[in-house]
């Protein structure tokens, strides 16, 4: 069956290249039936998203993605919501200041080791979106000082790297109850980045579940075989939902284009029924 719906992507309102119009035309060029934008921290991309969603006949699930306080590895929370979200976007406002904060403090950790960006350079990239370090990497690329974006992040940009400086994040709980407050379906996005052990990542999605966490994103680019198997598992047994996309962030970037991964129709169905619940 071919995929019905990429359930994450992100465009130029936070660090994906293409803007929201041309990600709706592409996904409708490559014949996706439905699409959700997931932004980091904004959804500010969604209006132009769904108007041409509804020019092109394709459907817009309005997202987001949420980083939640979690060490050592990395948790992103997915919410979903049944309609746009009216008046979340202001209850963002400040995880979306601490993005502004942080871009200044990594430009200097990258200015004291020698290393010439500015905060205009990568406000220039950025056209106005949400500040990611994929920008600060993009500024460094064009300046020559690294190669591509994985070299920026190995070398300085990946946390525990020379210029990498923590991000203000909400709680596990605070991120969970935001999107429920807002009928939004929470879903954790690709869980091998939480790093953690078999046993651990159980127990630790069992926590997630009582607190509202209702599907695991499973179909990602970057899980292997073996470990689609054990979030599958871990889906069925705690009866989770199961999610699919790409984290497509543009044409340049990671060799995956919108629509290699996703859900299909039952699937999405499915899904589509429990924003009832
Ligand atoms: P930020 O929102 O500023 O914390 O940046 C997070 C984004 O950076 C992720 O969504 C990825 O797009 C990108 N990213 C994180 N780690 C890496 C990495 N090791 N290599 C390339 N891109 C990365
Ligand atoms: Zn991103
Ligand atoms: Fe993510
Ligand atoms: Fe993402």
């Amino acid at each position: 069956m071919p995929v019905y719906a990429d359930l994450h992507l992100h465009t130029s309102a936070s660090d994906g290249e293409l803007r929201p119009s041309e990600i709706v035309s592409s996904a409708r060029s490559i014949g996706l039936k439905a699409i959700a934008i997931t932004d980091h921290d904004t959804l500010s991309g969604l209006p132009e998203a769904i108007a041409s969603g509804k020019k092109n006949h394709i459907s817009i699930i309005a997202g987001i993605e949420i980083s939640a306080v979690y060490d050592p590895g990395t948790m992103h929370i997915l919410g979903y919501f049944p309609a746009y979200p009216q008046g979340l976007e202001e209850r963002l406002s400040f995880i979306q200041e601490a993005r502004r904060k942080r871009c200044p403090l990594i430009i200097k950790r990258l200015n004291a080791l020698g290393l010439s960006v500015t905060l205009d350079d990568v406000i220039a990239i950025s056209r106005g979106g949400q500040i990611g370090r994929p920008h600060i990497a993009k500024a460094m690329i064009n300046k020559g000082i690294a190669k591509n974006s994985a070299e920026a992040f190995s070398r300085y940009l990946a946390k525990g790297k020379p210029a990498y400086v923590e991000k203000e994040k909400m709680t596990i709980e605070d991120s969970i109850s935001l999107i429920r407050e807002y009928n939004g379906l929470v879903v954790l996005a690709h869980p091998f980045t939480l790093d953690l052990q078999p046993y651990e990542l159980k127990l630790l999605i069992k926590h997630l579940k009582l607190l509202g966490l209702a599907g695991l994103e499973i179909i990602y680019p970057e899980h292997t075989r073996s470990q689609k198997r054990l979030y599958t598992s871990i889906a069925h047994n705690l009866n989770l939902f199961i999610t699919g996309g790409t984290d497509y962030h543009g044409p340049g970037r990671n060799n995956v284009s919108i629509g290699d991964f996703g859900i299909e129709k039952p699937a999405y169905d499915y899904m589509i029924e429990n924003f009832n619940t």
